[in-house]
């Protein structure tokens, strides 16, 4: 939770030193989020698409219209890099087109010399937020403590795997690999 900004809108330019650098994803603005002036607001265009409550979209297009709301896609170099860490992690089938463009809109800022913090109320997106080194914010729920380490197993033979596999299917018996969070 973060504390109640200033929602109001202001003329001043803010060049505050330490300025946060806040990535919304689709529940921000279903949510809603008070703007602060001593924060920077970043989102992907895949956002506005999930929206589906006129008051969210009302408050998407309000923060763009004025400004403090910049929308940007990160390039290929950045998603790229996202797709490839996302694997790694275990998380690449859990992460929507939106969370990976967010996650990659994060890439581009830390390139920048930015802390980005993510609020998202996604399990997968916070989890990868720790992963790459940026904060996280989450509105509805606690969000995790600790980075999870997936356990991946197969449903069917009941093998066990340490890394993700090939299109998330058991290269022994061609079943749906699942996960779970593996103890320590
Ligand atoms: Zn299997």
């Amino acid at each position: 939770m973060r504390g109640s900004g200033a929602g109001s809108p202001t003329s001043r330019r803010s060049e505050v030193a330490l300025l946060r650098h806040v990535i919304l994803d689709t529940s921000a603005f279903i949510q809603g989020y008070n703007l602060s002036t001593d924060e920077e607001y970043y989102t992907v265009p895949e956002v506005l698409d999930e929206i589906r409550e006129d008051l969210g979209r009302m408050r998407y297009e309000g923060a763009r219209a004025s400004g403090r709301l910049r929308e940007v896609s990160p390039e290929k170099k950045w998603t790229d890099e996202l797709e490839a860490k996302s694997r790694s992690a275990g998380e690449a089938h859990k992460l929507s087109l939106t969370d990976r463009q967010l996650l990659s809109l994060g890439l581009l800022l830390k390139s920048e010399g930015k802390e980005p913090t993510i609020v998202s109320d996604d399990y997968s997106v916070q989890n990868m937020a720790v992963r790459l080194g940026f904060n996280f914010v989450s509105q509805a729920t606690k969000g995790i403590t600790k980075v999870i380490n997936w356990g991946i197993y197969c449903p069917g033979c009941r093998r066990k795997f340490d890394a993700p596999q090939e299109d998330n299917v058991c290269p022994i018996c061609g079943t749906e690999l699942k996960r779970k969070p593996r103890r320590g």
